[in-house]
C-alpha cells in the first residue's frame, strides 16, 4: 500500500476519532486477535504482501509493495485489516446501523481486509466523496444556491 493512502486513512480517523469509542484502539486489537490476524471474509492474512487476480483472488509474492510486476498489470500490495461496523441486528431485533461507530458489539465487528472492508462500505464512501466533494466546491467559493 501506498504511503499517502496509509496517510490519508490515518488522518481520517484522526478528523474521525469523536465517532469512535476512546478505547478504540483496545477494541480493534481484541477484534484482530479474536479473528485471528485474518481477514474474516476471505481468511487473507494481515501484513500479508502479494498481489490479487482478475478475479480477486490473494497471492503471496515476494515483491517490494507498489511494484507492478508483470505485463498483467498486478500490484504488489500489503494487507492491512481494518475493522469493520457490520450493522448486525440489535438484541431487541431492530436494525442495527453500520454508520454507528459506537456500536462495539462483539457481533457487530469484524476484521477485514482493503477488498472486503471496501465492498462492504461502498455506499459509505461514495456518500462521503460526495460530501467532500461538495465541500471542495463550497470552499473555493461555489457557494450552494438555495432555490
Ligand atoms: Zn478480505
Amino acid at each position: 500500500m501506498r504511503l499517502w493512502v496509509l496517510f490519508l486513512m490515518s488522518s481520517w480517523f484522526y478528523n474521525n476519532r469523536h465517532l469512535y469509542p476512546a478505547n478504540w484502539q483496545e477494541i480493534r486489537a481484541q477484534i484482530l486477535q479474536r479473528d485471528g490476524h485474518k481477514c474474516k471474509w476471505c481468511g487473507v492474512p494481515n501484513g500479508s504482501i502479494g498481489y490479487r487476480d482478475e478475479a480477486g483472488c490473494f497471492h503471496l509474492w515476494d515483491g517490494v509493495v507498489g511494484e507492478i510486476f508483470d505485463d498483467c498489470g498486478y500490484k504488489v500490495i500489503k494487507i492491512m485489516l481494518t475493522i469493520a461496523h457490520l450493522g448486525a441486528p440489535m438484541p431487541d431485533g431492530s436494525a442495527g446501523d453500520k454508520m454507528n461507530k459506537m456500536d462495539c458489539r462483539d457481533e457487530n465487528l469484524a476484521a477485514l481486509c482493503q477488498k472486503c472492508h471496501l465492498a462492504y462500505d461502498v455506499d459509505e464512501h461514495k456518500y462521503n466523496s460526495a460530501i467532500t466533494r461538495r465541500l471542495k466546491k463550497v470552499a473555493a467559493g461555489q457557494l450552494e444556491m438555495r432555490l
